[in-house]
């Protein structure tokens, strides 16, 4: 299986693990991510390590956008606030399908999804609960 590391937007800074090899679009500006070399799982609560991937990558690129960075920070910091109140409820995870709480992890893969903190990880890494009741994953 291929690893998840870190891709950084060039034009926004925004942080992202994917597989590698991939072909990655910035979420927020759609600007092709470049790909780096730092695994996501070493690097994801790492904040000095991320930092020096956005200088590396972004900061000292020509494509870099200071205010973009800007305003898509602002944008995550209220999605993130928005957020806050329904993950509270949920700390336990339910089947979206039958709402069942008999699930089962299937992938080992850190999944640390905190949107915009330290990047997104995107959809197509792989379903991660399967339901025991209606064996539904997602
Ligand atoms: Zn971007
Ligand atoms: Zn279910």
């Amino acid at each position: 299986m291929s690893e998840i590391v870190f891709y950084v937007c060039p034009q926004c800074s925004t942080l992202t693990g994917d597989l590698s090899n991939e072909k990655v679009n910035c979420h927020f500006c759609h600007t092709p991510m470049i790909e780096t070399e730092v695994i996501y799982k070493d690097a994801f609560s790492n904040k000095e390590i991320r930092q020096s991937l956005k200088e590396k990558y972004a900061y000292s690129n020509p494509l870099y956008n200071e205010e973009l960075d800007k305003q898509i920070r602002e944008q995550v910091r209220k999605e993130v606030d928005n957020i806050k109140p329904a993950s509270q409820n949920s700390n336990v995870p339910k089947c979206p399908t039958c709402g069942s709480t008999d699930i089962k992890r299937i992938s080992t893969a850190n999944r640390a999804v905190s949107i915009g903190l330290f990047g997104l990880l995107s959809g197509k890494i792989g379903k991660n609960y399967e339901c025991r009741n209606c064996k539904a994953k997602w």
